[in-house]
């Protein structure tokens, strides 16, 4: 199967738990339109090679999708 749209299932919980809080903390709710309510529930997986965690609002329970992106600490002259 060359299929890569295919969300596979990762292990959230196996992040530092300094980590999980900043993640769960910096959020952003389509509903409440508002940043860091922060989020319940958090199921992470990799979909099309990058990362997301799904989660509920802490406000009103909508489902939240944030994408993970590490910063380059290597990053040379790339503005
Ligand atoms: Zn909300």
């Amino acid at each position: 199967m060359s299929d890569t749209s295919e969300r596979i299932a990762r292990d959230f919980f196996s992040r530092d738990p300094e980590e999980q809080q900043d993640l769960l903390q910096n959020t952003w709710c389509n509903k409440c339109q508002e940043v860091d309510l922060g989020m319940v529930n958090p199921v992470e997986y990799e979909f099309m090679e990058r990362i997301f965690i799904d989660g509920e609002c802490a406000k009103c329970g909508e489902v939240t999708t944030t994408e993970i992106v590490y910063e380059d600490e290597n990053d040379l002259g790339n503005e």
